[in-house]
């Protein structure tokens, strides 16, 4: 069979990133990210002005990277959602157009499927019950019956956004990202421990930081025996994530270690190249897809807000 070539277009919430995978080997994957000011959040309006300003600059990046003309690329795939519909829009219509203008396939992708199926290239665990810890969810997730189920979700607020609430609410800055920044200001406080060193926002970020680790943490613990009527897990992967900010964050992943070496089970963790959101997992998604032979039709390539990840059928895995 011959090597299969996708484009992936992201865009469904600050950074907008442009990759391309062939046949399992990401070829380039740049990204941008919109960074508000300290005390803000990122709008739609202002996310989508961002996405439309630099979407073209990373295509023709990601086309140069990878040494590829506009021929060379067999499909084109873009994020479907969840997301913000503004920024989605954005992403989808560069989409369409390319599509139409190249005369390939077109792929609409659930933006969380894309992070499963980077996590598993990345990290080759086959069959992981993944961690799912991102600005929009907090999910554990595990394969049966051609269905990203499920088993466990956070009802009130997802990590990541309560993070980035948290941030603006003490004004911490979001470059690289709020996440990252109050992990840092935790940190301190870890080394610290002392009371009159430290100020306020370290003390609150360092609980903060250590109640939404817990909280992660308990869910996949007892998470295996919900799930144990479909599978015993042997291996984990946490997913997702606004890279060093939630999924990335190195207290939670030292948590899901020792959780499971003592269930005898494989922690793997995807890094922040790839658990931030990238064009590559949307390609790598996509990928998956069109060799099972799902396209989207012009007709049908719109984006909705919410799309759960148990909603794709999953024709790619036995
Ligand atoms: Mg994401």
């Amino acid at each position: 069979m011959p090597a299969v070539t996708v484009l992936g277009l992201e865009g469904s919430a600050n950074k907008v990133g442009t990759g391309l995978v062939r046949d399992g080997q990401v070829l380039s994957n740049p990204r941008r990210t919109f960074v508000p000011a300290p005390g803000q959040g990122f709008l739609p309006g202002q996310t989508a002005r961002h996405h439309q300003g630099c979407v073209l600059a990373l295509l023709q990046e990601a086309l140069q990277e990878a040494g590829l003309e506009s021929a060379d690329v067999d499909c084109v795939a873009y994020t479907k959602g969840p997301g913000m519909g503004a920024p989605l829009v954005t992403v989808a219509v560069v989409a369409r157009t390319l599509a139409q203008l190249w005369n390939k396939p077109l792929l609409g992708v659930n933006h969380c499927v894309g992070h499963i199926e980077m996590g598993r290239l990345i990290t080759g665990a086959q069959n992981p019950t993944v961690l799912y810890v991102s600005g929009g969810n907090t999910q554990v997730i595990a394969y049966s019956e051609r269905r990203y189920r499920i088993f466990g979700e956070t009802i009130d607020i997802a990590v990541g956004n309560c993070l980035d609430r948290f941030a603006r609410v003490l004004k911490i800055s979001n470059d690289p990202s709020p996440g990252y920044n109050i992990e840092q200001m935790a940190k301190k406080r870890w080394l610290t421990r002392c009371w009159h060193q430290e100020n306020a926002p370290q003390r609150i970020s360092a609980s903060l930081s250590r109640r939404h680790s817990s909280r992660c943490w308990w869910r996949s613990r007892s998470g295996p025996w919900r799930t144990a009527a479909h599978r015993r897990p042997s291996s984990w992967a946490v997913s997702a994530v606004r890279a060093r900010t939630v999924g990335g964050n190195m207290r939670l992943q030292e948590m899901m270690q020792i959780m499971c070496a003592e269930r005898g089970a494989k922690l793997f963790a995807t890094d922040e190249r790839f658990c931030i959101d990238n064009g590559a997992m949307i390609a790598q998604a996509g990928w998956e897809m069109f060799r099972t032979g799902q396209v989207t039709q012009l007709e049908d390539s719109w984006i909705t807000q919410r799309y759960r990840t148990d909603e794709v059928e999953v024709t790619w895995r036995d």
